[in-house]
């Protein structure tokens, strides 16, 4: 299949294809161009209900299957994305903008947490615990929660899905998912790959349109029993407020402000590498990508001259064109945001090293950028970018590095460059962040837990920790014996 295959202008309902009840449209473009490449429908409540309404209906005998079934038809799954992993990235890059290297990453991702949780179906174990009382026995088992919510972003609008809708196949959820308004056709795809992985309807339902009108539903309805959204952390507040209601389970993967610490006794090179996949990866727009750069003072200069003349030899065009490693942002609002964190720190006393403006190509391109003598005061200390700015503060201390770099109400992901095993582990406990990389820019896998702290979440998706989320722990007592 080809990537307009996958280009779905439905909506995909109780293993139906279908239009917005009123048959609303939204627009969906590319961001390389402007260009608008389609349609999706503009469902609502009423949509929602029914697809709710679907997902308990197939939750009656999905979830009455056996793990091995399960296993196997997430195997076919995995199968079904890797066969066509070349036409789910090309529409990735079409509607998403990063360069088709990054969605090829992406797309064998999504395939390797379906192929992960096909594992994890079959070793959901529970237990058997010894009984205080003779003549009883004492058992606990896990149950597929039921019908589960999906909100994705934009980002990363393929694995975002494989995270949410491979642990609920694998468990015997059923689930509703809204892939984000920019991003709908990943998303959609999904639909298409289940039905060629054989899924039974309903099993996986995807609407597209009013972000409030479905997430309203999703969040009031009560038979919806889980909540997963991938976003920023206002919505996801709002989404857990909405969901307070019916006491829904909610795993939350929200906003980050990451810091990259990079002590003088580091290894400077393997930290600008880091540094540059690290904070450029989708033109910076990850909520794991480096937010805030701490350079040591010994160190400091050299990191900056270093970092900006890697950030100035980064290609930036549309995606699918060769050799490009940063693409367009996902729209003008994103390269206006970018702009002002840029706008904000010049007029604060920060020093423009490379970049700092939009791209000579025009559109939603913008230039790498680094800024040296960050401070506190600038925007950036506190405010997720979301952009190609790399700013680099100064610190003296290990002791003020920790301090700086934990001064955020976000816990997501840390980063910190050392040849020194002692300060690894004091750093690395003493930060208070899901994920820390240590010599490492990127460590994103689908067998480690990922997720954040503070404000920046609940729950864990991947692992052996991600599969929890869909599942309740029932304690079943036996009498009588
Ligand atoms: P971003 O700033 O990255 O776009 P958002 O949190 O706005 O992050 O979006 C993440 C996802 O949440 C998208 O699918 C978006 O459509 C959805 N979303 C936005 N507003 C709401 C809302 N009021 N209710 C439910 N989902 C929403």
């Amino acid at each position: 299949m080809n990537w307009a295959d996958f280009k779905r202008d439905a909506n995909l309902i109780g293993g139906e294809w279908v239009g917005a009840d009123g048959g609303g449209t939204i627009d969906v473009t590319n961001p390389a161009t402007g260009e608008v490449i389609g349609t999706v429908p503009n469902a609502g409540t009423d949509e929602t209900r029914r697809a709710i309404a679907a997902a308990e209906k197939a939750f009656e005998t999905f979830s009455r299957t056996t793990a091995d079934e399960r296993a196997k038809l997430l195997r076919r799954l995995h199968a079904a994305i890797m066969d066509n992993q070349r036409a789910l990235a090309e529409l990735l890059t079409i509607e998403q903008g990063k360069p088709l290297a990054e969605s090829m990453g992406e797309v064998g991702a999504s395939a390797a947490y379906v192929l992960w949780f096909s594992e994890e179906a079959r070793r959901v174990y529970g237990d058997v615990i010894p009984s205080p009382w003779g003549e009883r026995r004492i058992l606990v088992t896990k149950q597929a929660v039921g019908v589960v919510a999906a909100i994705t972003p934009w980002n990363f609008p393929s694995s975002m899905a494989a995270r949410k809708i491979g642990p609920a196949l694998a468990t015997g959820c059923t689930s509703v998912m809204k892939p984000a308004t920019q991003t709908p056709y990943s998303g959609l795809a999904w639909g298409v790959l289940c039905e060629q992985a054989g899924y039974p309807k309903g099993v996986v339902n995807i609407l597209t349109g009013s972000a409030s009108a479905i997430g309203g539903e999703m969040t009031s309805n009560p038979t919806v029993r889980k909540i997963t959204f991938t976003g920023s952390t206002p919505i996801g507040k709002m989404l857990i407020k909405q969901a307070a209601d019916t006491v829904k389970r909610v795993s939350m993967e929200l906003g980050g402000n990451a810091p990259f610490l990079v002590f003088d006794d580091a290894d400077l090179d393997k930290a600008v590498e880091g540094a540059i996949a690290s904070k450029y990866r989708n033109s910076g727009q990850t909520c794991v990508c480096a937010n805030r750069f701490y350079a040591q003072a010994g160190i400091y200069d050299a990191f900056v001259e270093k970092l900006a003349a890697a950030s100035a030899k980064l290609k930036v065009g549309p995606g699918l064109e060769e050799g490009v490693v940063q693409g367009p942002l996902i729209d003008d609002k994103a390269v206006a945001k970018t702009a002002s964190f840029v706008a904000d720190a010049l007029a604060k006393g920060g020093r423009l090293v490379t970049g700092g403006k939009r791209h000579d190509l025009g559109g939603q391109f913008f230039e790498p950028t680094v800024i040296a003598d960050a401070t506190s005061e600038m925007n950036f200390a506190r405010e997720e970018i979301f952009g190609p700015v790399a700013p680099v503060f100064r610190f003296e201390t290990e002791e003020e590095a920790v301090r700086l770099a934990n001064d955020t109400e976000f816990g997501l992901a840390c980063y910190f460059y050392t040849r020194d095993l002692a300060r690894a582990f004091r750093v690395s406990e003493n930060l208070r962040y899901g994920q820390v990389g240590i010599n490492a820019g990127v460590i994103t896998t689908e067998v480690a837990p990922f997720g954040g702290v503070k404000e920046s979440g609940i729950g864990r998706e991947g692992s052996k920790y991600g599969i929890e989320e869909y599942l309740d722990v029932k304690y079943v007592c036996v009498g009588g014996l």
